[in-house]
Formats: structure tokens, C-alpha cells, sequence
């Protein structure tokens, strides 16, 4: 046991920490400084950020750009209410991101995070019925789905012990089976009955686009998904696309929604949006829905909106973030590390603890085959989470899957790294 700084004992007395169980969890590592895919704790020790620290990290902790950009805008204008006001970070910004999503995409709502983003979405999707006169009140979504932790994000989120306490609370969602590998005709088939039991009743469909990151970076085929959203289009049912965690190049081209057949009417994104260094949200939609809005009429408002909307630090860093996801070495270093977890997922396809590989872009996952049933709350993730940390990697299994979501700038030499580290594993007495 390591002696506990006095950082981390202040901490303990004061701080309540994300997804954490207080009593049992391990004393919190106390992070002094981070420079690209690195970052030191108070004692010096270095960790390898392999998952790109909650999935937000696109180009490296703690970049000079980033730095930059947040000081020119501090010095120039910190914040400004958002109703009544504009300023210029906020359009570019909204500017530069449209003109990457598809054509359909027209207009851009702020918020805070993800969770916000997806409960505008809803928002306006529910809002959309109401306003042109033909309310519908069932949205549909995946089991496992993840979307946030507000009560709509949550509510639109697979059943789990996560949300089991606010079960009540939560709005009737209907649910499917994603059309996972091997379960496409399935869930398609429920799908379409949904379809025919609640005929015209249905708002909208939303879901995290080929990559279900909180389910266990479960990934699925766009074409799996095509016939699902052809559905959407031929039956009049607006399709939400969370691309909180899959948007800015994850799954090897800007959006996961790039690979699909049919353009999303409503898009969420955060997480990327700031590169990952600041907290902001946006929902965007088509034309068609901001008209539902456009009115005379002052009930058909979209009544929504934060006290820090549209923060020009937060717009200030998304568009230094924007430059580089834009630049062709990010597209280089994607494709790169695309390359390096293909040839790794070779070296260890055939171990016999490694089952159930799967990629997509720069989002590389295997689960880790264990004797007992396989859950969140197994403590083989705890084991896993030691292993890795001990050797400087920080790689947050979930449960007991092993996944690899690096910021774009990882070096060689760090990879390396990370896949010594995943060997070790494998080698080491974890699991098995
Ligand atoms: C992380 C995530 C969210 C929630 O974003 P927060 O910023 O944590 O509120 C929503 N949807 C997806 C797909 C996510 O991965």
C-alpha cells in the first residue's frame, strides 16, 4: 500500500468522485502535469493515456494550440449571455462543423456535454411532432445503448444497475438488440415490429453509430444498420445519431455516420468537439426541423438553454481543435494507428484469452476470456485496471473488456508500449 499524499487525503475528504464506489474504491492517482498521449502523477510516475481519457482526447494533453487559443479569448472576451448575444468563436465554430456533417445538417444548438447534447436532441425531436401538430411520444433505442447520465440521456440509455434506481423516473423508451455480428436478421426483425405495433406513434430512433462505447465498445456494421434507418426514412421517424464518442475520426472518418446509407436528422456531439480539453455540447439538425420552430408563433420556441451556452472558451478551444482534427497529419496518424491495431489484433488473434476482437477506426477491442460470467461489477476489472496501471498504462477495461482509444498524436514507441503491456496481460496469471 502507498502512502497517501496529502493531495490525495484532501480529496478523500472532500471530493466525491464519477462512477466510483467511495468506500471501496482504490485512493485517487493525483495527476501533476500532461503532455501529449502522456501524464505524470505527483511522484513523477508516467502513464500512457491509451484511452484518451474518457474518450475525449483527440490531439494530446495540454497542447500549445489549445493553450493559445484559450488565452487570446480570455484576454479578449470570457463569456457572454447567449440569448440576445453572439460572438465570433460561436459562429465559426458552428460554421466549421456543419460544413463537415452531411449536407441535410443546417443549423447548431449549444450545450454543455454530452448528456445535454442527446436531451436537446430529444428535445427537439419531441418538439418537432408537437409543433407541426402530430405529437408522437415513443422514441426508439438499443439495449446497451448509452447516451449520458441526465434523466432523458438516461432514460433513452439500456436498463442497467446503473439506472436501476431511477427506473421510475425514467420515460417509456422502446427497446431492440443492436444488429451486432451475427444478430442482424434478429434485431432487425424486432425492429420492424416495433414498427407495426406503434404505427405512427413512433418520434424518433436514436443510438451510438457502429460503436456502443459504454456497452463494452460493442461495434456493429453500417450496413447492419442501413436497413433500420431506410425504415426511419419511408416511415417518417426522425433518426438521432449520438456521435458524442464515435464523431472527429474515431471511427476513421469524421462522423460514424459518414459510412451510413441515409443522413441522420438530429447529430450529438461532444466529447471531440473541444479536442477533449473543455466542456461544451452541440446539437445539430436539418432544415426540415428548424422549420417546425420558425415561427410567429412564440410556444413553438425550442425552451431550452444553459447559463454557459455557447462559451466562447469552450469555441475557442473546439476551433483549434477543429484545425488540427482537419489537418492531414491527424489523418495520417489515424490511418496509422487503424494499421497498428490491425497487425497487433494478428499477434494475439489466436491467444486463447483473447476472444471477440473487433475494430473500428482507431477504436480496437478484445474481451478477455475468464472462467466466471462476465460483468461490470466482476472484480477481474479491478485486476485488469491494477496490472495496467502498475505498468504505467492507463487502459480502463470495461468489465472485462480490453479496449485501445488513443489520442491521435501516440507515438510509435508509446504504442509499443501499450501492446506490451496488453501481451504482459495475457501472459500474466489475470483472468486465468
Ligand atoms: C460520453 C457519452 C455521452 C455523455 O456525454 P457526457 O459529456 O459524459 O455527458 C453520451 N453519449 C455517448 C455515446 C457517450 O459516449
Amino acid at each position: 500500500m502507498q502512502k497517501k499524499s496529502s493531495l490525495v487525503q484532501r480529496d478523500q475528504a472532500v471530493v466525491w468522485h464519477p462512477f466510483t464506489q467511495m468506500k471501496t474504491a482504490e485512493a485517487p492517482i493525483a495527476i501533476a502535469k500532461g503532455k501529449g498521449a502522456l501524464l505524470w502523477d505527483e511522484d513523477g510516475k508516467e502513464y500512457i493515456d491509451a484511452i484518451a481519457s474518457w474518450w475525449m482526447n483527440l490531439h494530446g494533453h495540454s497542447h500549445p494550440n489549445f493553450a493559445a487559443a484559450l488565452k487570446q479569448q480570455a484576454e479578449q472576451l470570457e463569456h457572454v449571455i447567449f440569448a440576445n448575444f453572439t460572438h465570433e468563436p460561436a459562429v465559426q465554430i458552428a460554421e466549421k462543423v456543419l460544413s463537415k456533417l452531411p449536407d441535410n445538417q443546417s443549423r447548431f444548438f449549444f450545450s454543455d456535454n454530452g448528456s445535454t447534447a442527446v436531451e436537446v436532441g430529444l428535445k427537439m425531436c419531441f418538439q418537432y411532432w408537437h409543433n407541426i401538430g402530430n405529437p408522437k411520444t415513443k422514441i426508439i433505442a438499443f439495449e446497451g445503448a448509452y447516451h449520458g447520465d441526465t434523466f432523458g440521456a438516461m432514460s433513452v440509455g439500456g436498463r442497467s444497475a446503473f439506472s436501476a434506481p431511477f427506473a421510475p423516473y425514467l420515460f417509456d423508451v422502446l427497446f431492440v438488440e443492436p444488429p451486432l455480428p451475427g444478430q442482424e436478421a434478429e434485431s432487425l426483425a424486432a425492429f420492424e415490429q416495433l414498427l407495426d405495433q406503434h404505427q405512427g406513434e413512433i418520434a424518433g430512433f436514436i443510438f451510438e453509430p457502429l460503436v456502443q462505447g459504454s456497452a463494452g465498445m460493442r461495434i456493429y456494421e453500417a450496413a447492419a444498420l442501413d436497413p433500420f434507418l431506410a425504415h426511419c426514412k419511408s416511415e417518417d421517424i426522425l433518426i438521432i445519431a449520438d456521435e458524442v464518442m464515435v464523431g472527429f475520426g474515431r471511427t476513421g472518418s469524421w462522423w460514424a455516420s459518414d459510412f451510413l446509407a441515409h443522413d441522420p436528422d438530429i447529430f450529438c456531439l461532444s466529447k471531440g468537439l473541444t479536442g477533449g480539453t473543455m466542456a461544451l455540447g452541440a446539437t445539430t439538425c436539418s432544415d426540415r426541423i428548424f422549420q417546425a420552430f420558425w415561427s410567429d408563433d412564440k410556444y413553438k420556441t425550442l425552451f431550452h438553454g444553459h447559463s454557459c451556452t455557447g462559451n466562447p472558451l469552450a469555441c475557442a478551444v473546439a476551433l483549434a481543435s477543429f484545425e488540427l482534427t482537419n489537418s492531414e497529419k491527424t489523418w495520417e496518424q489515424i490511418r496509422w494507428i487503424e494499421q497498428q491495431h490491425k497487425a497487433f489484433g494478428q499477434q494475439i488473434i489466436g491467444h486463447p484469452k483473447v476472444t471477440n476482437m473487433r475494430q473500428k477506426g482507431v477504436v480496437w477491442a478484445f474481451d478477455l476470456q475468464t472462467p466466471d460470467s462476465t460483468s461490470y461489477f466482476n472484480n477481474i476489472r479491478d485486476e485488469i485496471w491494477q496490472f495496467f496501471i502498475q505498468r504505467g498504462l492507463l487502459l480502463r477495461p470495461l468489465g472485462n473488456t480490453v479496449y485501445v482509444l488513443p489520442p491521435y498524436c501516440i507515438t510509435e514507441e508509446q504504442m509499443g508500449k501499450v501492446h506490451e503491456g496488453i501481451l504482459a496481460l495475457l501472459d500474466s496469471a489475470v483472468g486465468g
